[in-house]
């Protein structure tokens, strides 16, 4: 398949923006214009808002049983087009092209799961203080979603929010990421072409604050959901805060990995090592900050070290490439700025520092030691291929580093110890911690933060209850 010119998905129509308007999309490797996207003005995000309310009135009263038969549909005819959409998410993503076959069928998954679980969405009876009256709690779909999805996982980011709402009864808006839109829009196709009716789900890009300063308060819309950065996540909840919206944030991280010095250490530095430069580290849950006990310190960083330039870089779709380039120009000036500041905050590189060539937006993946705790990146998100490691005295000094940002979603450890295992669970703030392996973002699991890091989850049951109002209704017989 080649790569598509991209268009909106509004009241069950592919279609261009009613201007005509579109923006261009890049292949990060070779920074060649590789199609285009439709760039929706207001009058086709009233068209989109307009479907959404006509498609919420329909499919809410479509049982859950025969919603999930149009979604266990969708997830095949996604499997089914693997390899042809991997290709194209590699081309506007970046990342090797393994994983984006992964991301797709994970995907199918995430639609297989949803359509199950939602099934299972009961209410309950609460036995009631009179004879003869019943109390009943009964869940609602919440109503029209507007969701706002990143570009470092073009389909993951939109399949949890798109299935939830979709599985639940709701209608939704998917406002996905221009700089990776074709990805996201053969998802659409999937579940349009398993016979989604028109309007239950509409797909817009644009201008991604003027679509969410006009969706976010128009009345249509019942709940926001969002994934991206924290200081754009924090101006969304406020926005939905004034018109009271249900909201789910999934925003930024900056994990810990801590590593105790009973540790299996080989097994630690190859799982940390390749979490770090997965996606080129543009992933929320990408382990960060790097603390390892004294008496591990030195052969962690060797290993690691080693791991880094072994770390074959490259254009996705070559055979072998483990990490692909950052997704857009942004991000090489942003990785500099960063970089320059550790390094006159006293930070050793102990490999890489630099971008890669000047055609590509390739980094070297990069590991650094003795980075002070006022440098930016040991507060700020990097979202790049950078480690960071420090080493720690005792569990209280690592808890405490641990817990010193404002961020909580993901954190990592490795112990062979239970009891230390146990107290790091306890006492580590974050929404998320896996524990001598990597156990994170399964369908059926939760997934979210705490803190800055947002609220909501998008796995789990609790993914399905943020798309449900609570109903009580009390009942005395006659
Ligand atoms: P950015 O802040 O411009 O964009 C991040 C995402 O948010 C994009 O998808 C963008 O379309 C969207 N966005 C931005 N402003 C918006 C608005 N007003 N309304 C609705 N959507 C909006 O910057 P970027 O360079 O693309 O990424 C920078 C940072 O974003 C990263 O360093 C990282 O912290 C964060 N990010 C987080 C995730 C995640 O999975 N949590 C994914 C991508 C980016």
């Amino acid at each position: 398949m080649a790569y598509p010119n991209v268009q909106l998905y509004i009241n069950g129509e592919w279609r261009n923006a009613r201007s005509g308007k579109t923006g261009p999309v890049l292949n990060p490797a070779t920074e060649e214009v590789i199609g285009t996207y439709a760039f929706a003005g207001k009058e086709d995000l009233d068209e989109a808002l307009e479907a959404a309310e006509k498609g919420f009135a329909q499919w809410k009263k479509v049982s859950a049983f025969e919603r999930s038969k149009v979604m266990r549909k969708a997830a095949d005819i996604l499997r089914s087009r693997a390899d042809a959409i991997a290709r194209i998410m590699t081309q506007e993503q970046g990342k090797p092209l393994p994983e984006a076959k992964m991301e797709v069928l994970a995907g199918a998954d995430v639609i297989d799961w949803f359509a199950e679980e939602a099934r299972r969405a009961y209410g309950r009876v609460i036995p009631a203080r009179a004879e003869g009256v019943y109390q009943l709690v009964i869940k609602e779909p919440v109503g029209p979603v507007a969701a706002f999805t990143p570009w470092n996982f073009p389909i993951n980011q939109v399949v949890r929010k798109l299935s939830a709402a979709v599985a639940t009864g709701c209608s939704i808006i998917v406002k996905a990421p221009e700089d990776t839109p074709a990805s996201p829009a053969e998802l659409i196709r999937a579940y349009a072409d398993a016979g989604l009716p028109a309007g239950v789900m509409n797909l817009v890009y644009g201008s991604p604050a003027e679509i969410s300063e006009y969706l976010i308060p128009h009345p249509v819309i019942r709940k926001v959901t969002f994934t991206g950065s924290t200081p754009v996540g924090k101006q969304l909840a406020a926005l939905a805060g004034q018109h009271m919206k249900r909201v789910t944030m999934e925003l930024g991280g900056h994990a810990p990995a801590i590593v105790f010095d009973d540790a299996d250490l080989d097994l630690a530095a190859k799982t940390l090592a390749a979490a770090k430069f997965r996606n080129a580290g543009q992933v929320c849950v990408s382990p960060t900050r790097f603390l390892v006990q004294e008496s591990l310190y030195e052969p962690f960083v060797e290993k690691f070290v080693a791991y880094a330039r072994g770390v074959k870089v490259g254009n996705g779709l070559e055979d072998g490439v483990q990490m692909g380039p950052l997704v857009h120009d942004r991000r090489i000036p942003w990785v500099d700025g960063l970089m320059a500041d550790a390094r006159q905050k006293g930070a050793e590189v102990r490999t890489g520092g630099e971008r890669i060539g000047n055609k590509g937006y390739f980094y070297q993946p990069t590991v650094l030691t003795n980075v002070g705790k006022d440098a930016r990146m040991m507060n700020e998100e990097p979202f790049a291929p950078v480690a960071m490691i420090a080493s720690f005295k005792d569990f209280d000094e690592v808890v405490e580093e641990a817990n010193r940002l404002p961020y909580g979603l993901a954190s990592y450890a490795f112990t062979r110890s239970a009891k230390t295992a146990n107290a790091l669970a306890a006492k580590v703030e974050s929404g998320m911690m896996t524990i001598n392996h990597l156990g994170l973002a399964l369908p059926e699991v939760p997934f979210g933060g705490i803190k800055d890091s947002g609220y909501g989850s998008e796995g789990g049951s609790e993914a399905i209850e943020a798309y449900l109002n609570t109903k009580f209704v009390s009942q005395a017989g006659l």
